[in-house]
């Protein structure tokens, strides 16, 4: 098939993700045939720089030889076989082992899922079940936040604070969203300390008028992805904590789906801010996108209880520690720690991007400018002062993006907010091409916008 065959049948009979399908219709989808380093291309040949990482997910980049062929060998020796009735495979095994040593000392455990949403689901199961375990069957409300992301499942999208979502389902009804850490948008005349303090002192706030006997989690991704990479303000975990050491009957998620395996230049996310979930969901970039996998990791605290007190946990999917899943797990962490991608970002390109990310504050229609590890976000304002958008419908973001590919980088639109994820094996000139590609965008927005 040509590009328009192929665009004709994709529009016929596929129904993409997050999509609207008239709009869909309108445009063609853009068909992307090859990827190499941090490079992807399109079936007319245009190659773009992939600022996205895929989906927060390829972080080691698409020439990855060691991984396909750990999933290649393992899909010719045993392709499948589940771990339910007694059962178990050695990649499985391997693979927790490995968890357990990459992730906080204090979580030795882990389930595997086939997404990051089910590992969501997940959690639920697995909340309820520590507190009936506990004989605190009142626990049962789990707090989130308004525009955090948990996945599109039921619970995933219960779980998480997007009201566009929340619209179009009947949301689970025991859990509830507070203020999030949105500095830029929602600070007002607070500086950014004040209202970090201000944003987690909501979620004390929220559990004295539930009534913290009633209150079974929280929930929150260490930085926001999904919602526009929303870096909190420096005062916002370290005063979450102090709430949460208040109670201490209060269970923590941490949602590490995007920035679990590197991003901020830790590990987790968990270990950038000093923080000890009890809870820990991961998926994407466990297997660098190469094959479907999630989990979640359960500290020693949960698994004490759920994995003590005898019963059957009556939860699981087929394809919980799929075989070459794990493999393709294993040989991610293995490229991770033998080639000191992590330490790499922290000491290296993190502080690179950093620097040359912050100048794109300079630009006329930018409004803030920030980054952490290898995450970044640009707010596109009409006027820099009072932080004032240029429309109602966020056009600016929607343009911004066309920009950025037609100039060969792939930047995501989340409202007016410009977001980059690259790849962890991004080299310093990669990062100037970034910069420079992105600031092509943005003069091209001024210019379609004037
Ligand atoms: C992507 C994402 C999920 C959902 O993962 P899927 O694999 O798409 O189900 C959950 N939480 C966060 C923070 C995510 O970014």
């Amino acid at each position: 098939m040509n590009k328009s065959e192929l665009q004709q049948h994709d529009r016929e009979h596929l129904l993409h993700p997050f999509t609207d399908f008239c709009d869909l219709g309108k445009q063609g989808t853009r068909v992307i045939t090859s990827a190499e380093g941090a490079y992807i291309t399109d079936i007319d040949g245009h190659k773009m720089l992939d600022g996205m990482s895929g989906l927060w997910c390829c972080n080691l980049g698409y020439s990855r030889k060691e991984i396909s062929d750990a999933i290649y060998k393992q899909l010719n020796t045993l392709p499948f076989y589940n771990s339910f009735f007694q059962c178990t495979t050695i990649p499985s095994i391997e693979l927790a082992d490995a968890l357990a040593e990459v992730t906080p000392a204090h979580m030795n455990n882990v389930f595997f899922t086939g997404s990051g949403s089910e590992a969501n689901d997940t959690n639920l199961r697995l909340i309820r079940r520590y507190w009936d375990l506990n004989e605190r069957p009142e626990k049962r409300i789990v707090i989130s936040r308004k525009n955090g992301y948990h996945g599109s499942t039921i619970a995933g999208a219960s779980l998480g604070g997007m009201s566009g979502m929340h619209k179009q389902f009947q949301a689970l009804d025991y859990i509830e969203h507070i203020q999030q850490p949105y500095w830029f948008g929602e600070g007002g005349d607070m500086s950014p300390e004040e209202f970090g303090v201000y944003a987690a002192r909501c979620l004390d706030e929220k559990i004295q008028e539930l009534g913290p006997e009633k209150v079974a989690a929280f929930i929150a991704e260490p930085i926001q992805g999904a919602g526009g990479v929303i870096i909190p303000p420096e005062t916002y975990w370290p005063e979450v904590k102090k709430v949460l050491d208040q109670y201490e009957d209060i269970l923590l998620v941490m949602d590490e789906v995007i920035f679990g395996f590197g991003r901020t230049g830790e590990w987790f996310g968990a270990d950038y801010y000093g923080m000890q979930p009890d809870l820990m969901t991961f998926a994407k970039a466990v297997t660098n996108g190469y094959f479907p996998l999630g989990g979640t990791m359960i500290s020693d605290r949960v698994a004490d209880v759920v994995k003590a007190r005898g019963g059957e946990f009556t939860h699981g999917y087929t394809y919980s520690a799929h075989p070459a899943a794990c493999m393709a797990g294993l040989a991610t962490i293995n490229i991770l720690r033998n080639e000191k991608i992590i330490e790499n970002v922290r000491d290296n390109t993190a502080p690179y991007l950093a620097k040359r990310w912050a100048e794109l504050a300079e630009h006329p229609i930018v409004g803030e400018a920030r980054s952490l590890g290898l995450v970044g976000a640009l707010e596109l304002v009409k006027d820099k002062g009072s932080r004032a958008r240029f429309d109602d419908k966020c056009s600016a973001g929607g343009i911004c993006r066309d920009m950025s590919i037609r100039n060969g980088l792939v930047m995501r639109a989340t409202g007016d907010t410009m977001i980059i994820a690259p790849p962890l094996i991004i080299t310093n000139a990669q990062v100037d091409e970034l910069v420079e590609k992105a600031r092509r965008a943005l003069d091209d927005t001024a210019k379609a916008l004037a």
